[in-house]
């Protein structure tokens, strides 16, 4: 599509969702490779196979930066800079995503907890636990980035320069990528193709907050084209920015009037705000979704906590 610039369609694991995308950006004699796919058997093979349908190699890579610390994005970040003999670039953010590298039991612990003061049965989270023990992290292993993705910080590449956005809210750590002149955003999972959202809970103050406000800067951008993390890029930057604002609206609706009439736990608060789309395998990822919700809501005074040891409620406030 445009010249100097490849997409690389890593296979994934994840049901639902079986690819990632990294890019590489012609910078001089080499690349520039934005994300790396996840740790797996066979994975830097994929890598290695993808770059050489456009006849790169793993070895031409000049720099790596990552759009954020999740296991695709940046799972194979320390063989790449092993092999390449590169710098590595990330958001420092990153604690989320080194946590189930760096002590898989601790973060295990902490999520079980999550989802016991969520309502979770105890024989759910069991068999959760037992999956997750015998899972391996998709991190090769957890480095330091070289350099800080902070605001402001530029890439050059053939293609002219990119300039790092911070963008949380899908992950602390995540940041965009924005050439200006051909106003290209590499937007990792901040928007995709596909109105999906993530949130990670329990490492910022306000996970739906911050993406909102990543929106905002996004869409300040006049970006024609994204370069997404996952699927096709697309064009309509700003209807896919205004799409994501709508769900967001849509579920906090939703979230807000489970509590209407009675406090409810966020189990159960979930299951209204997600009705039948609960399954056993995103029960997870809905959970802390809902938990970044009612988070928010009670930021705007409009929902209360309630809790003890075990257990943890959320109200409505009848202004
Ligand atoms: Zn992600
Ligand atoms: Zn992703």
């Amino acid at each position: 599509m445009i010249p100097g610039l490849w997409r690389l369609r890593l296979p994934l694991p994840f049901p639902g969702v079986p690819h990632c995308n990294a890019w590489a950006i012609a910078a001089g004699d080499g690349v520039v490779l934005v994300d790396t796919g996840m740790h797996e058997p066979g994975s830097m093979a994929e890598l290695e196979r993808s770059l050489a349908q456009v006849g790169l190699g793993v070895e031409q890579v000049r720099l790596l930066a990552c759009t954020h610390a999740h296991v695709d994005h940046w799972g194979q970040a320390a063989t790449i800079r092993d092999r390449a003999g590169c710098e590595f670039w990330m958001h420092p953010n990153h604690r989320h995503g080194f946590a189930t590298a760096t002590d898989p039991e601790l973060a295990l612990a902490r999520r079980l907890e999550i989802g016991r003061q969520s309502g979770m049965p105890e024989e759910i989270l069991q068999r959760y636990a037992e999956r997750s023990r015998g899972m391996a992290s998709g991190i090769a292993r957890a480095i330091e980035p070289d350099q800080a993705l902070v605001d402001g910080v530029e890439i050059e590449t053939d293609l002219g320069v990119w300039t790092v956005l911070e963008t949380p809210g899908h992950a602390p750590s995540h940041v965009c990528l924005f050439q200006a002149e051909r106003r290209l955003l590499i937007s990792g999972d901040h928007i995709l193709g596909r109105i999906s959202l993530y949130f990670d809970y329990g490492w910022t103050h306000d996970p739906i907050g911050e993406f909102l406000s990543s929106l905002d800067v996004t869409d300040g951008l006049g970006a024609r084209l994204a370069l997404s993390g996952h699927g096709k890029p697309f064009i309509d930057v700003h209807g896919h920015i205004e799409a994501n604002r709508a769900l967001v609206r849509e579920r906090l609706d939703a979230a807000l009037a489970a509590v209407r009439h009675r406090a409810k736990t966020a189990i159960e608060i979930a299951a209204s705000v997600f009705g039948e789309d609960l399954t056993e395998t995103n029960t997870g990822w809905r959970l802390q979704e809902t938990l970044c919700y009612l988070r928010h809501l009670e930021l705007q005074g409009r929902v209360s906590r309630e809790s003890d040891a075990d257990l943890a409620t959320w109200g409505g406030i009848s202004i």
